[in-house]
């Protein structure tokens, strides 16, 4: 680096160190590592009186008075990471005040993470001292052995006796490398003799498809047959890096509907940054538009990424990307296994992997020819991570996406506000296209409402949870050999054991929510994971009146059992879908209608197209509204808004049943009758009125301590911090006061400018380590999700 006089200034680079320092280090770039040391290498550097390993996130020009240790050596001879990543990791770390090795983590996958081994490698020449000679034999000259097999008295002892030297490595692991076969043509025409070769032909030519190399381990000469066969153009071979077979292009491609092929045409591929916002009815073939995009993507060389929610909930949309692209996609979440994320993140960073679709954890991945960025289900909550690095998927694509110059499309029925406020100001270069038909022709849902309340003068109270209305419609569908689905978000028998006499409620002793009573496994704190067998009697007054109060999802499903005899019914949620491989195969059934009825939370509404539903019913459609929390209205009207749209896809008019206690809302009135513009206008009305998002930017600081005092002192002392155009709420009560013995109080910072938030950040950051230091929890949640 040449300042203008021709005075060479030393370069700094900053370094993101593998051990959690709060902050990012700089050091020093030598002379003879000046040309290397580029961001996104990794580095050896010197900290405290050992070393660690670090990546280079920036460089600067060194300021006059610094003075740093210099880099030690660097550990890759060019970057590992892309630069639009590397600009979207700085962001990140600044943005979200978040622990830089925490942040690199996310980028870097198991086996590539900056961890390091220590090694120890013996000196040629130079004899062990007398007493650590019977280690002879465990160290050879020019071996690197790892230190961990010594103890710590024994390495010191051999470093300082100038015996061995240490070595510092990264931990790598090379990636898996599968197998596959597959016959070419008919046994009879290989003209095989040797029994062995037919055999294998045989089993391969059955097989009608990609086989496995480890499913014929049982084979003798495996390998030779292979090279025998492969020489007469008998078989095919192929590797891949995760263990799935090579997927063949089966999908038909529909003709694009006049909506669909507006907004294909009017979002630019070569024309940079811009923001798309495909705001489609359910069902109006968002997903379509997306593969077109990229089909046109995938021709130019370029990549795209693809985020979807919560991607095991959502087979189907995996299946379609692979249906239409073959294996040029890799499947990125953090489910799966270590092996196959480190081939997916591989074969993405080396550009083979064309699509790479994911969840939230995809944002990360490293994209050398990255060209589109498509956010699904934008407004989707499960987007933000609530521990950890705090972030906002869905936010870091728009960076990520600006910071590559590239378009990113976020599609939703049911957008952010933050989204649609946008696309309706234009701000940030956004455009709004909207989708309001179903291509396949479907009619939206029709919505009926049933009020809940008794009407007035009335002495019978509506059933509940199956009124008369829903009742019979679910009848009718059973009738016509049609689905149902049946919302109730929230798990378990019962939200409640209330004792009748005194009237306690039988709650978690280190939380302060009720204990939710299940039919099997007692009753569960689903905060802290709690469980424990339901008591006998009050343990307050010792009354043995209890009582469950309220119905969860078994409960339903149980009532459905009873309520319709020859239905088949079954239940989706949490409980039931605990492995991807239970959540596959209950959409399965459903798919091929060997359920009639199936009842589930909220994992009800994630975009599935099942074709049989034809009628959804709400439980309660309020029940999301009572917290007392800014975006309870925004969730609400998402989530009725979302599972209406699975009834009636396929050409079957569908309908929706919202059982309700408050019919005005506008969240629900608005769902039902498929009013998202008048939601909108209100709901923004309203959040510009309260000065809440997206009208402002917030930040909340949660304390949390086991002694209440302390909690709410260490609150105080953030609310009570000042800066120029924010204002400051609270200290108050986290709505769920006491976490596993922890009480919680918070501060909430809400500013216009996202500048004027972080210089109050700026200021709060020594407060914060003060409590740190004192032992309170302190967590920072920049725009955060929930107030709770
Ligand atoms: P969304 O994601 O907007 O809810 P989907 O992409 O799941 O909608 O599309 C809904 C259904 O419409 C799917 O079964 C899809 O195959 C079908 N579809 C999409 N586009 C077209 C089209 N142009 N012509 C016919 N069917 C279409
Ligand atoms: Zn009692
Ligand atoms: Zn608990």
């Amino acid at each position: 680096m040449v300042l203008e006089g021709g005075a060479a200034a030393a370069t700094i680079a900053e370094v993101a160190v593998s051990r959690p320092v709060g902050r990012l280090l700089s050091y020093e770039v030598p002379d003879h590592l000046i040309d290397a040391a580029i961001p996104g290498t990794r580095a050896l550097v010197p900290l405290g009186s050992s070393e660690a390993t670090g990546l280079i996130l920036g460089l600067r020009p060194k300021r006059s008075e610094e003075a740093n240790k210099p880099l030690i050596e660097l550990l890759d001879e060019s970057p590992i990471l892309d630069q639009s990543l590397l600009e979207m990791l700085r962001f990140t770390i600044s943005w979200y005040r978040a622990e830089p090795s925490a942040v690199i983590r996310c980028a870097l996958p198991a086996g590539l993470g900056i961890d390091s081994v220590r090694s120890l490698l013996k000196v040629d020449d130079r004899d062990l001292p007398f007493d650590l000679a019977h280690l002879n034999t465990r160290l050879k000259s020019g071996v690197p052995v790892a230190a961990k097999a010594f103890t710590e008295a024994e390495v010191r002892h051999l470093l300082r006796s100038g015996a061995v030297t240490e070595e510092r490595r990264l931990k790598s692991k090379k990636e898996p490398q599968i197998e596959w076969l597959r016959a070419l043509v008919h046994p009879d025409e290989v003209g095989a003799r040797a029994p062995a070769q037919r055999a294998l032909m045989n089993t391969l030519f059955a097989a009608g498809d990609w086989v496995c190399i480890a499913e014929l381990r049982g084979v003798t000469g495996l390998r030779r047959l292979i090279n025998q066969l492969r020489q007469r153009d008998a078989i095919e071979r192929r590797f891949t890096s995760w263990v799935e077979p090579p997927v063949g292009l089966t999908s038909t491609i529909p003709e694009l509907s006049g909506e669909q092929r507006r907004a294909v045409d009017a979002i630019d591929l070569g024309g940079g940054f811009a923001q798309h916002l495909l705001f489609g009815v359910t069902g109006s073939g968002k997903t379509e538009v997306y593969l077109r995009l990229i089909e046109a993507l995938l021709q130019r060389g370029d990549q795209a990424l693809v985020m979807v929610p919560e991607i095991a909930l959502t087979p189907q949309m995996v299946a379609r990307f692979s249906a239409r692209f073959g294996d040029r996609i890799a499947v990125m979440h953090s489910a799966l296994p270590p092996g196959r994320r480190r081939s997916a993140w591989h074969r993405a960073r080396r550009g083979e992997a064309a699509v790479i679709i994911g969840a939230r954890s995809a944002v990360f991945a490293s994209l050398p020819r990255l060209g589109l960025v498509v956010v699904d289900e934008e407004h989707d909550g499960s987007y933000k991570q609530s521990d950890g690095v705090r972030y906002n998927g869905r936010d870091l694509a728009i960076l990520r996406a600006k910071a590559a110059d590239v378009p990113i499309v976020l599609g939703s029925a049911t957008p952010s506000l933050e989204s649609y406020h946008r696309a309706c100001t234009g701000e940030h270069n956004t455009y709004l296209h909207r989708l309001e038909s179903r291509p396949t022709g479907a009619a939206m849902p029709v919505v009926h409402m049933v009020d809940l309340r008794r009407p007035s003068g009335s002495k019978s109270k509506p059933a509940y949870p199956l009124s008369d209305p829903l009742r019979l419609a679910i009848e009718n569908t059973l009738a016509r050999g049609e689905q149902t689905m049946l919302l109730l978000n929230r798990r378990g028998w019962a939200p409640a054991l209330l004792c009748l006499d005194c009237g306690l409620r039988h709650s978690c002793p280190d939380c302060s929510v009720a204990m939710v009573l299940h039919r099997r496994g007692g009753s569960i704190c689903h905060w802290c994971g709690r469980r424990e067998e339901p008591p006998r009697r009050c343990k307050d007054c010792g009354s043995s009146a209890m009582i469950d109060a309220g119905i969860g999802t078994q409960q339903l499903e149980a009532a459905c059992i009873e309520a319709f005899a020859t239905a088949r019914v079954e239940r989706l949620d949490s409980d039931t879908a605990r492995s991807q491989r239970r959540l596959e195969a209950i959409l399965q059934r459903m798919a091929e209608a060997s359920i009639d009825i199936l009842v589930g939370t909220q994992m009800l509404a994630k975009g599935h197209d099942l074709p049989g539903v034809t009628l959804v019913g709400v439980i309660c459609a309020d029940q999301g509204l009572r917290m007392p929390d800014p975006r309870a209205a925004e969730r609400t009207f998402a989530l009725l808004s979302q599972v209406a749209g699975r009834a009636g896809r396929a050409g079957r008019p569908g309908r929706a049943i919202f059982q309700t206690f408050d019919p005005q809302h506008p969240a629900i009135a608005c769902a039902a009758a498929h009013d998202a513009i008048g939601f909108y206008e209100g709901e923004l009305k309203r959040r510009r009125q309260l000065r809440l998002p997206p009208f402002q930017r917030a930040a909340l600081i949660r304390c949390a301590h086991p002694d209440r005092h302390l909690a709410e002192e260490a609150a105080t002392a953030f609310a009570a911090q000042r800066a120029q155009g924010v204002e400051n709420l609270g200290p108050t009560p986290a709505v769920i006061e006491r976490v596993r013995g922890d009480f919680r109080i918070q501060a909430l910072a809400l500013s216009k400018t996202a500048r004027s938030l972080q210089a109050w950040l700026d200021k709060i950051e020594p407060i914060r380590r003060a409590w740190q230091k004192r032992g309170v929890k302190v967590v920072v949640d920049v725009d955060p999700m929930e107030l709770l």
